[in-house]
This record gives structure tokens, sequence and C-alpha cells, in this order.
């Protein structure tokens, strides 16, 4: 059986999507998810398929709609795909107007992830409408707070389903993404001792400290990161020094300086024992330079790093049906995180995989070829039609 999705249904689908504001809350213009969550929701409604609302946050909720199988008890197919988009500020286009040109659609979150959502949408409308049951019920979460802290698709985990696989939508271009590197974001702060400036010497200078933290970061950890063993998909594991603050006045020798980093973890490299070994490794630097005091505050952001086998049944299934409609699928890494990361610790094998391209995401003028929705619908459709046979 071939699964056909008609053109103008993903077109109307993906305006509706582009033109409910879904900025996370996270970002300045930012707003709860929930209108985005209602349209899901009465979507599945429409298609008389049950769906779980769940409150992550107060009107931020996820929606989970449920396609029986015909094995009904088998563990399930999961499709998933963050609502949220980052902010607008500075686009060059209506984020919002969903307009389409030369069989492309433009708007923020036209290609990460409504695009993904609407074919996945798409995908269970077919079954629904063709009264057409696949082999395990298959759920499509649609979630809250991808761009910021991950919030919805650890609340799928705690819902209670058993999942057997996740296909997890971002635009990969159509080709699957098995591996991922993961990140650990900290703040390092140095304490000195304030002094006016002209008494320099009764102080005790916190930034001045701080540049040793600095160099050593940047003249050791780097250095020993880059020689070390590099993942086949996504390379080696990286450190960079992105923020610095402190002091407080002109003429004041500063008490407080702090940095924050970004530690890219890699497949086999464990997010909290890397922060631990970072803040042994700096008690070490204070210990080596007298009276260096140094604080490695926990980590903002934690997230790890994902290795799929591209041998599981999901990843093969979806690369033999997007293999016949595209040609030469490639099975990659990449550097950025997503959700699939969260659902692979908990040990459901997921592929990433959606229409468009990560180069247009974030972008001032997002936007995502319309054919690649539908032939991103279609392939999804198809796996859901095989997967668990
Ligand atoms: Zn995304």
């Amino acid at each position: 059986m071939r699964v056909k999705i008609d053109e103008q249904r993903v077109v109307r689908l993906l305006q509706d999507l582009v033109r409910i504001p879904s900025v996370n809350p996270g970002f300045d213009g930012g707003v709860p998810e929930r209108e985005m969550a209602d349209y899901v929701e009465a979507f599945f409604t429409r298609l008389g398929l049950k769906a779980e609302r769940r409150e992550v946050r107060p009107d931020r909720p996820n929606v989970i709609g449920i396609l029986p199988g015909i094995a009904d008890d088998a563990p399930a197919l999961l499709l998933e795909a963050h609502m949220d988009t980052v902010q607008t500020a500075n686009m060059t286009i209506d984020p919002f107007g969903a307009e389409i040109r030369d069989g492309k659609l433009y708007g923020r979150g036209a290609c990460d992830t409504k695009a993904s959502l609407a074919a996945m949408l798409a995908a269970m409308e077919w079954f629904a409408e063709n009264g057409v049951k696949p082999p395990v019920p298959v759920h499509l979460a649609a979630t809250v707070d991808e761009e910021v802290n991950y919030l919805g698709v650890l609340d799928v985990l705690e819902a209670g389903h058993d999942y057997a696989a996740a296909i997890v939508g971002e635009p990969t271009g159509l080709h699957t993404v098995v591996a991922h590197k993961g990140v650990v974001r900290c703040e390092i702060e140095t304490v000195g001792v304030s002094a006016h400036s002209a008494k320099p010497e009764e102080g005790v200078n916190a930034i001045s400290d701080m540049m040793k933290v600095v160099a050593h970061i940047e003249g050791t950890m780097q250095a020993r990161l880059l020689r070390s063993a590099a993942h086949p998909l996504v390379g080696s594991p990286t450190l960079a020094v992105t923020q610095i603050q402190g002091g407080v006045a002109p003429n004041t020798i500063p008490e407080r300086c702090v940095i924050r980093i970004d530690r890219r973890t890699i497949p086999g490299e464990d997010s909290e024992q890397v922060w631990r070994e970072i803040r042994a490794e700096m008690e070490q630097l204070a210990a080596e330079n007298g009276g260096l005091n140094v604080i490695v505050h926990p980590p903002f952001v934690l997230d790890y790093a994902m290795d799929t086998s591209p041998d599981s049944e999901v990843v093969g299934l979806v690369a033999s049906s997007a293999a016949g409609k595209i040609g030469e699928v490639r099975t990659l890494g990449v550097p950025y995180g997503t959700d699939a990361s969260k659902l692979a610790r908990a040990g459901i094998p997921s592929v990433v995989f959606g229409p468009g391209s990560i180069e247009q995401a974030h972008t001032k003028d997002e936007w995502v070829e319309l054919k690649q929705v539908v032939l991103g619908a279609e392939i999804i459709g198809e796996t859901m039609l095989t997967f668990g046979k």
C-alpha cells in the first residue's frame, strides 16, 4: 500500500501552524504554546482520535494524539515534534504570514519545526481518513519548549506510555540523523577582594584571576579535547568561553568575574561526569595558583549526546522509504541538540528526521520547500505502515 499525501492539504496545515505565533516564552516576544496545542488537539478530535493533553507548565500543554494499531497492546511508535520556535527579532519577512513563493513557504518555524509537525499530522490524517490501521499504535506528541529547556519531551517520558521507537521531527533534508552532540553550559566565577583602584595592592583582582582560568581553558583544555578520539559522525568534543562579566566601576578593583562556558560532548561522554571533571580541574588550577578562589557553578544547561544504531528498525524503515523518493539518503551526525537525545537516553531508539534544511532554521527569512513537506509526510506514513510488522 502506498501513502499518498495531497499537497494542498499539507500546505493548508502548515500555513495554519505558521500563522499561530508560538515563540518560546524564554525569548523576547514569546507566548505560551497553548494556541498551537488547541489547534493540534482539535485536529485529532476532528479525526476521531484520542488526544491526551498534559499541562507541562501553566498554559503550556503537550498534546499526544493516539492512532490505534492492529496489535493495540504493543509498544507504540512515537512521532514527536516541538511546537515552539525561536524569536522573530530582525526577521526580514512577516514571521506569521505563511506566504508562499516559488514553492517555498516562509515564516518563523516554517522549517524548524512546523514543517515536520504538519507532515506528521498529515500522515496521521491519512490513516484516520482511510480507515487504515498501522501494525502498532502510533502516538504523535506535539511538545512545548524544545528551544529552551526540553520540558515538553521530558514530560512525554512521564506520560507512562511504552514506546518501541521514535521519529523526532527536525529539518534534516529528509536524511536520517542518528547521532548528535550533547552540551554542558555552566558559569565559572572568580572571587577576589574589592579595593580602591588607587590602592590595588589592597585588593585581589577577580578579572586578573579569571585571565588565568581562561588561559587554562584555551591553552590546555581545548587542545586536549582536539587531540581526543573523535566520533565518526559528530567529530571531536569542544569547549568555548562564550560570555564574560566582571567589575562594578572604573575605579574599583573587581571582586567578582564570571564567565560562561559551552562544552559540547560526544557519544560516549557523560555530560554530568564532564561537568564534575571541569570542576575538579578548576580546583586543581586553584591549588596550583595559591589563593585563587574559583567556583564552578552547577550547569544551567545540560543535554546528552545521542548515538542510535543505524541498524535499528526505525532508522532502516525511514531511510528505505526516503531512498525511494529522494534517491541517496545519508546517515548523519549533527552538532546541534534535539529532543531525541532525551528519548534515546530513556532507551527508545530515536531517529531525527524531517523536511527542510537546518540552514534555514532560526534565520531572518526562514522557509521550507513545500515539496519536501509532502515527501516527508509520505515517508513518515510509509514508516507507520511497516513499523512493528
Ligand atoms: Zn527544532
